[in-house]
């Protein structure tokens, strides 16, 4: 079982121009391809054609328990409108948890704008992902997007589950001690690379992640993320492959954290089938 708790379906290349249902054929594809179970997909802090709102995202998906949306927001349009919104979207389910763009939006993750935001993760219990370190972006502004900011948030909010997105990087010691200091602070590996992982860089990250490990960071505080379309899922799971960790460490990273912390279950796999969920019984 496996669980890609960070893919988007925004359209990279040509913002300008619609393409949700064809990144949403990709996807599943690409799952199928490399056997996923899970996909999260997280919408964007802005809207455009390239960009799908989270609204037709949900609607896109729908039905589909294999898709999981997790709502981007954005600090500049956030209002009492989009709260009533994201507060329906969680009631109903339809979303999984919220993401803040730090970085890639002017503001630090403890401005008190993002109050209610807090507020509505903490009723409904679902997780705050919050995107760390490097822009894929030159416009955005890295001071927003270190992970030490996010200790803050933790602190003032113990009954809110944060995810540090990137592991930090390349802050990834910062980023690893405020997942190893607040109960309640995550970490997803996704998008350290464009693509594939070269040999050299692949090595580097194993070093990292084993180092983290090995630090006092626990197994049950890490998830499995690509940033697909951005990296491959491919060599995301040869990197998980390589790490050489015990089997049941690698079962939390691959699908159990993100299982508890999304809510999610193998039922709602890509390949369940009554006799395949057997085994998890
Ligand atoms: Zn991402």
């Amino acid at each position: 079982m496996i669980i890609d708790c960070h893919t988007h379906l925004n359209n990279y290349h040509d913002e300008s121009s619609e393409a949700l249902s064809t990144c949403l054929d990709n996807l599943q594809l690409e799952m199928r391809r490399n056997r996923i179970d899970i996909a999260i997909v997280l919408t964007s802090y802005k809207v455009n054609p390239g960009r799908p709102s989270t609204r037709a995202t949900i609607h896109a998906t729908r039905g589909q328990k294999h898709l999981r949306i997790v709502a981007g927001i954005s600090i500049a349009t956030l209002s009492a409108a989009v709260l009533e919104e994201l507060r329906e979207y969680l009631r109903e389910g339809s979303i999984r948890g919220l993401k803040l763009y730090p970085g890639y939006e002017p503001y630090f993750p403890g401005d008190p704008a993002l109050e209610p935001v807090y507020a509505l993760a903490e009723e409904f219990r679902v997780p705050i992902m919050i995107h760390s370190g490097d822009t894929f972006t030159p416009a955005g502004k890295l001071k927003y997007a270190h992970p030490l900011l996010v200790d803050e948030v933790a602190v003032d909010h113990p009954g809110v589950d944060f995810i540090i997105c990137h592991l930090g990087n390349p802050w990834i010691r910062d980023c690893m001690e405020v997942v190893y200091k607040n109960q309640n602070v995550y970490t997803d590996i996704s998008g350290l690379v464009l693509g594939d992982f070269s040999d050299r860089f692949e090595s580097f990250m194993r070093k990292q992640l084993q180092e983290m490990l090995a630090y006092g960071v626990e197994p049950d505080k890490v998830l499995f993320g690509t940033d697909w379309p951005l990296a491959s899922m491919e060599s995301y799971l040869e990197f998980i492959q390589e790490l050489g960790i015990p089997e049941r460490e690698r079962r939390k990273i691959l699908w159990e954290n993100a299982a508890k912390l999304f809510g999610l279950s193998p039922s709602d796999s890509l390949f369940a089938t009554p006799s395949s969920l057997s085994k998890f019984k």
